[in-house]
């Protein structure tokens, strides 16, 4: 069996013990006589993998009882719609564009009501993370005429940016998008009014959605009564996410892979190791003549690695090169070009090495062939 070295940004790799775990159980699921795939959501056996799989996740991550937990359909983008519908009770919500998914949330809120731009980084193509203390100043000013919540996006899959460091939101809840690095260290619940994910990038297969909220922030129910009743968070956690059928394989998965992160030694250990795969990488970076980042040194992501050679058509050549010698994925997304090497929880530090190995050979192919300033 040869598998690649997988650097997609979503879906992603997954750990290959969780995937064998999944094939012995695809046909005959603990005995059951059925597949997962199978099973009716209300099932006892499959109520058992929500609840060991939600059990799971708060033991990791550390959840507090006053948070509730979703696995919903839809995706980030469909929770873009359902943060506005549950949060905008003044119908007034701040938002930090890092990057394009951040902007796209604050385009759909600004559907919902008025959502203000609290600070961009847009006039650096979203290279850098707006300054802390300009968004702090920002929220300290809005705030005074009602604030909802503020929403970021934790880590920037497209630039390959991430926040180090959450801004200060006094009493307005802090919502964020953490689809890009859930999981890949530790996070401070508590920090945040809402967490929201989708799973493929590090927490299990497309089609999963983990939303994290407060219990206090969804008590009354939505703050708009056009909220889609899927969409509606306190519906949603009555019902234990199963207001309709819920994405029970993908939910499965999911379980899965939360024990291997626990298994592997928690968000300690994944931190731990996702910076040292990051290093290697931006070290081969900061020593080439013909590679260079893209992000802003002090922002850079320790999930989504960005750089280029700034030469198009060898830009292309490498991600070619690459793909012929099993490393794939690695094709910058369109709207920055280049190249990204997602290195999520799954990926191994081995692929790591293959890649950090195929950027010096390249480099010493080309040798002379830069266009770095
Ligand atoms: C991938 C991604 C999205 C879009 O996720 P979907 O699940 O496809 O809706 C949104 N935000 C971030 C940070 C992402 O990485």
């Amino acid at each position: 069996m040869a598998r690649s070295h997988n650097f997609n940004p979503g879906p992603a790799a997954l750990p290959l013990a969780v995937l064998e775990e999944v094939q012995q159980e695809l046909v005959d699921y603990a005995g059951n006589g059925l597949s997962v795939l199978e099973m009716s959501h209300r099932s006892p056996a499959f109520m058992a993998i929500y609840e060991k799989t939600e059990a799971t996740l708060r033991s990791v991550l550390g959840i507090p009882e006053n948070y509730d937990v979703l696995f919903l359909s839809g995706g980030a983008t469909l929770e873009f719609a359902a943060v506005a519908m549950n949060l905008m009770r003044t119908g007034r919500a701040g938002y930090v564009a890092s990057g394009h998914f951040s902007s796209v949330a604050m385009r759909e809120g600004a559907k919902y009501g008025e959502a203000i731009c609290l600070a961009s980084s847009e006039e650096s193509d979203y290279a850098h993370i707006p300054a802390v203390a300009d968004v702090e100043a920002a929220i300290a000013r809005e705030a005074e005429q009602g604030l909802d919540y503020v929403h970021i996006c934790q880590n920037n899959t497209i630039y390959g940016t991430m926040w180090h460091e959450l801004p200060d939101t006094g009493d307005v809840p802090l919502v964020a998008d953490v689809s890009s690095c859930f999981l890949s260290l530790p996070l401070d619940v508590e920090r945040y009014g809402v967490i929201y994910a989708g799973a493929q990038k590090n927490a299990g297969p497309a089609g999963v959605t983990v939303v994290i909220c407060r219990h206090d922030l969804i008590a009354e129910g939505p703050a708009l009564s056009i909220c889609p009743s899927y969409l509606d968070w306190r519906r949603q956690t009555m019902q234990q996410s199963m207001l309709n059928t819920p994405n029970t394989f993908g939910i499965y998965v999911c379980g899965k892979v939360f024990q291997w992160v626990k298994d592997m030694g928690g968000l300690e250990a994944m931190e731990a190791r996702n910076r040292k795969k990051a290093a290697m990488l931006y070290d081969v970076i900061d020593h080439s003549e013909l590679f260079r980042g893209v992000a802003s040194v002090q922002d850079r992501s320790i999930a989504n690695v960005t750089f280029t050679t700034n030469i198009p058509e060898l830009d292309r050549e490498f991600v070619s090169e690459a793909a012929d010698a099993g490393l794939i994925g690695l094709g910058g997304h369109r709207l920055v070009g280049g190249m990204r090497a997602s290195i999520y929880n799954a990926v191994p530090k081995a692929s790591v090495e293959r890649l950090c190995g195929l950027m010096k050979e390249f480099e010493e192919l080309h040798a002379g062939t830069s266009a770095t300033e």
